[in-house]
């Protein structure tokens, strides 16, 4: 944990936003599309796509994003690296979006879907509490704070999915 209090801080924006939105987002995807079809193979290439696409969005938005930051900046407070937020941003994505992911690998079809959830759950109630002890402001509260508010998207995501099976 030391080592990563060094880091410049729109680097940690980039791996909290990643980590979550890979989450929250792909576990709306997958049991959005578990709950239309049956195939498992189908849902895990589906969540694949899903997945790659969006991490190299998100990665491609980051690099927009912060680079507009950056020239409007007058500061020189922005010495981060533009390519590496985007990088940093790529890999958090697909790891968050393992949480969910996994579960559908490798566990039998009638369980894998709540699995996946509360795989979510604890994934962003793990990530909550690093980023706490990371900026040192109270790691528990931080924690239930991202399951909160990343289970409200979540949740969201899986209402809709069920609202609009085919
Ligand atoms: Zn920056």
């Amino acid at each position: 944990m030391q080592i990563l209090k060094t880091i410049h801080e729109d680097y940690l924006r980039s791996l909290m936003f990643g980590l979550q939105d890979g989450i929250v987002s792909t576990t709306g995807v997958v049991i959005g599309i578990s709950t239309g079809v049956e195939n498992k193979a189908i849902i895990i290439l589906a969540a694949f796509v899903a997945i790659a696409v969006e991490a190299t969005s998100m990665a491609a938005g980051q690099y927009s994003s912060e680079k507009a930051v950056h020239q409007m900046d007058k500061t020189g407070r922005h010495t981060d690296s533009l390519v590496l937020g985007a990088i940093i941003m790529f890999f958090a994505y697909l790891l968050g979006g393992a949480f969910p992911i996994l579960p559908i690998i490798f566990f039998p079809q009638e369980i894998f879907r709540i699995i996946a959830i509360i795989s979510a759950f604890f994934g962003l109630f793990l990530i909550g509490y690093l980023k706490g002890q990371l900026v040192e402001h109270r790691p528990l509260r931080s924690a239930i704070e991202l399951f909160i508010i990343g289970s409200v998207a979540t949740i969201v995501g899986v209402v809709v999915g069920y609202l609009f099976r085919v």
